[in-house]
C-alpha cells in the first residue's frame, strides 16, 4: 500500500538531500499498537525522475508493503502532481486538445501525445469530481474552481494536505485508493 509522505521540499530538494533515506514510519498503518515486525524494506524507483527513490516498509503479519510517497509525486503515474495540474491548465487554456498536446509533448507523436493529456484530464477530473463531494466544497471539478477556492497553484498537491483522510478512498493519482475500474470512464465520458 501507498501512504503519505507529507513534505514542503521540493523534487530537487527531496533529491538533493536524498529524504527517503531520512523518513521514519513511526507505526504501522495495520498495526498501530505494534507488534507486528514492522521493518524496513529498502526502496523503490519512481519511473520518472529516474534518480528519484521511494522508501519502503514492510509488515510480515499483513504480507504487505508500505510505501511512502511524498506529497509532490502522483499516485499510479509517473512524474509529480504540479506536471499534471500544469498540463491540464494549458489544455484548459488551448483551443483544442491537439494545440494542447504538442505544446505539452512536443517529443512524440500527436497520437501519442494526445493519449498522454486525456489520461491526465480524466484522471484530474475523477479526483476533483469526488473531491468535491467528499469535501462538499461547493467547487465544480475543474482546477480553476478549486485554485479560487484554496488560493493556490498548486491545487492537486494541496489536495494531498485538504483531503489526507479521504486518501484510501480517492483514486489515483491524488489518493491511494483501489484502481479506477472504467466505471468513471463511462460516467465522464457521458457528462461530457
Ligand atoms: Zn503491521
Amino acid at each position: 500500500m501507498q501512504i503519505r509522505y507529507p513534505i514542503e521540499i521540493t523534487i530537487k530538494t527531496y533529491i538533493e538531500q536524498r529524504a527517503w533515506q531520512q523518513v521514519e514510519l513511526k507505526q504501522c498503518p495495520f498495526h498501530p499498537d505494534g507488534g507486528c515486525g514492522l521493518s524496513r524494506h529498502g526502496t523503490y524507483p519512481r519511473k520518472i525522475p529516474d534518480d528519484c527513490l521511494v522508501a519502503r516498509w514492510y509488515c510480515p503479519d499483513q504480507r504487505e508493503t508500505i510505501s511512502l510517497l511524498p506529497d509532490f509525486f502522483a499516485s499510479r503515474l509517473p512524474g509529480t502532481l504540479d506536471e499534471v495540474e500544469q498540463a491540464v491548465n494549458i489544455a484548459d487554456a488551448s483551443s483544442s486538445q491537439e494545440e494542447a498536446a504538442e505544446r505539452v509533448r512536443p517529443d512524440i507523436e500527436l497520437p501519442g501525445g494526445l493519449r498522454w493529456l486525456r489520461r491526465r484530464i480524466k484522471y484530474v477530473r475523477e479526483a476533483l469530481t469526488i473531491l468535491a463531494g467528499l469535501l462538499v466544497n461547493e467547487c465544480s471539478p475543474d482546477l480553476q474552481s478549486f485554485h479560487e477556492k484554496y488560493n493556490t497553484d498548486c491545487v492537486l498537491t494541496k489536495m494531498r494536505d485538504i483531503a489526507e483522510e479521504h486518501l484510501h478512498a480517492l483514486p489515483r493519482i491524488v489518493g491511494f485508493g483501489p484502481r479506477s475500474d472504467g466505471r468513471y470512464c463511462h460516467l465522464s465520458t457521458s457528462n461530457n
